[in-house]
């Protein structure tokens, strides 16, 4: 695989170039690709634990005086995560 800014010749499993250290990456959109599935395991990792810590706030709501402010964190990790989850579905084609 030749480079694309030196044309030197490098092994195809180089990630970068031997002569100038420039990424082999064939494209940018190779650089910029984003694995959906990882993306999608990431977005139930975080709105997992939202849901986990809104489980908790409402349980434990009137035991330890907590506040609607409580519900503000836990929400907006469920809603990123289902965000993230989303984009990961828009990701496969
Ligand atoms: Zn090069």
């Amino acid at each position: 695989m030749n480079c694309s800014s030196c044309n030197a010749e490098n092994d195809p499993q180089e990630l970068s170039c031997r002569e100038c250290g420039k990424s082999l990456a064939r494209s940018e959109e190779d650089l910029q690709k984003v694995d959906p599935k990882s993306t999608a395991l990431i977005g139930y990792a975080i709105g997992g634990v939202g849901f986990v810590t809104l489980f908790f706030v409402t349980i434990n709501l009137e035991a330890l005086t907590l506040s609607s402010q409580d519900y503000l964190i836990p929400l907006l990790l469920t809603a990123l995560g289902a965000g993230i989850v989303f984009y990961a579905r828009t990701l496969k084609k």
